[in-house]
């Protein structure tokens, strides 16, 4: 209601309570202007009236919503269910223009007012989050591989002569195929062993460049977050070879917001040497449905050239959902995540290498892995046939999602690439292993509940005898999944809130 509606208003209720509705109100529209005037997360979370008052807002500005509109067009932003319309605010138009995902559309400035604000909040986020000289940075609709392929298909018309992508190995197969989508052939390099730790071959990629000719390199394709015992790349230095041989540099950084580690990887890279662009996903770093991914960097015309490649336009829901989700935590909610999950990967550790030693196993010693971590299943391995797996099975059958066993020697064929020992991000890495991670939004309780089930499903593991013929392993099978089922009942009557 605007100061005309509260004046016709006194004639039905008291002046006195209508002026201090008008000022309740003056409160909401004060947060909303501070928003739209710095384009900054607020410090504190905003009350859900606010944020849905502030929606509704945006969502009258937008054509289909007008009260006089006709439209004739093959685009008009009709929606048949209500449900639908609800579900997003009634913005529905989209963000972009055929040309361009960041270009302010004329029939929706809503929509389009939405788009930029949430670019610039999120890169807020960014700044906050540890890349302090980030620029530009743009959401996309897309999830994390697509977006790199984006990336790279922008870069594709700046360097014509470029085929090959240099990309130190990461088992993780939308960061492979994002450079097979976009058409270019991956040189990858292998990872060296460093105590338990496997790291970026430096010397391999300096002497990869040279043979095959900078020119003939569309960029460098490092990586920041990932499973343990790969660690994050060495940014810095591969920044610095990008720099030296002018290659452009794209950083995977697909959950590393939520790390200060990786954060500070990037902005180091950036400082000493060059990164053209990093990218994140939206649902691993900021808590929303998966869909979308953040895109940014330090230099604003070529973050432009990509949001230009970008063809037609694009679902605004991811940009609505991160919105949304940051409003709602604001900055110091968000930064207490982070120290939460910082909290829990001290205690997780902790936890893990304490029912390691009880089996006889080891915490592997990763300390630049800030998310992830690897316990070793030496014994299990020893026992051969396929107790690993059934140990993933096992925990998988108890609820334990997240965890993931990798055995030995697995192999496989992804693009037509062979990759030896698939999953552990090296040919031959020394022993089996099981990974756990804490990520945002892990409670303590998740920790205690992984241990305990973990711990059961060890000591039964180690009950059975060692898998010889065919008919035994089947027998076996038989036994583990009956007792499997009995005990995952009496998990559940002991933890009956994971049922609801
Ligand atoms: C999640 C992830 C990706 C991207 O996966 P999307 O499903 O495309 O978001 C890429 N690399 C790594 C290391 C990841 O963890």
């Amino acid at each position: 209601m605007n100061d005309d509606s509260f004046s016709a208003g006194e004639h039905l209720v008291s002046p006195a309570y209508i002026r201090q509705g008008r000022e309740a109100r003056r409160g909401h529209e004060l947060l909303i202007r501070l928003l739209l005037e710095k384009g900054k997360c607020p410090q504190e979370a905003w009350d859900e009236s606010t944020i849905e008052l502030f929606l509704h807002e945006l969502g009258v500005m937008d054509s289909n919503n007008f009260l006089g509109n006709c439209g004739v067009g093959e685009r008009e932003g009709r929606v048949a269910s209500g449900i639908v319309a609800r579900r997003h605010y009634r913005l529905i138009h989209g963000i972009g223009r055929s040309g361009d995902i960041a270009a302010v559309q004329p029939k929706a400035a809503g929509s389009s007012l939405l788009n930029k604000l949430t670019n610039s909040v999120v890169l807020d986020m960014l700044k906050l989050a540890g890349v302090r000289t980030a620029t530009s940075c743009f959401v996309v609709p897309m999830a994390t591989g697509m977006s790199l392929t984006l990336c790279f298909l922008t870069l594709r018309h700046k360097r014509p002569k470029a085929k090959y992508i240099i990309w130190p190995r990461i088992d993780q197969k939308s960061c492979f195929k994002s450079m097979i989508t976009a058409g270019f052939e991956p040189v990858v390099i292998e990872n060296v062993l460093e105590g338990d730790e496997l790291r970026t071959d430096l010397s391999l990629v300096e002497s990869q460049i040279q043979e095959l000719g900078a020119e003939n390199i569309l960029c460098v394709h490092s990586t920041t977050s990932c499973f343990a015992p790969r660690v994050p790349d060495r940014l810095e230095e591969l920044a610095e070879i990008c720099a030296k041989y002018d290659i452009p540099h794209i950083v995977n950084n697909a959950y590393g917001v939520q790390s200060s580690k990786c954060m500070h990887l990037i902005q180091q890279g950036a400082r000493k040497g060059r990164i053209d662009a990093f990218v994140q996903s939206l649902d691993k770093n900021f808590m929303v449905p998966v869909g979308g991914a953040v895109i940014s960097g330090f230099n604003n015309a070529f973050l432009e050239e990509i949001s230009k490649m970008y063809p037609g336009r694009a679902s605004a829901s991811p940009s609505l959902d991160v919105l949304i989700t940051l409003l709602s935590l604001g900055a110091s909610g968000y930064k207490n995540l982070l120290t939460e999950r910082k909290e829990m990967f001290a205690y997780l550790s902790s936890e893990l290498k304490e029912l390691a030693t009880k089996h006889g196993e080891r915490l592997l010693e990763t300390q630049h892995n800030p998310i992830s971590m690897a316990m070793s299943l030496k014994s299990l391995n020893d026992k051969g046939g396929t107790a690993i797996t059934q140990l993933g099975s096992m925990l998988f059958t108890r609820q334990v999602s997240g965890a993931r066993v990798v055995p030995l020697g697995s192999s496989q064929t992804v693009n037509g690439y062979d990759f030896k020992g698939f999953m552990s991000h090296s040919n031959d890495y020394p022993c089996a292993y099981l990974n756990a991670a804490s990520a945002i939004g892990i409670k303590k309780q998740d920790v205690d509940l992984f241990i305990k089930r973990l711990d059961k499903c060890l000591r039964l593991c180690q009950k059975e005898k060692p898998s010889g013929d065919d008919l035994q392993t089947t027998m076996e099978g038989v036994t583990e999944l009956s007792q499997q089922l009995s005990l995952s009942s009496q998990a559940e009557t002991e933890d009956p809130h994971l049922l609801t």
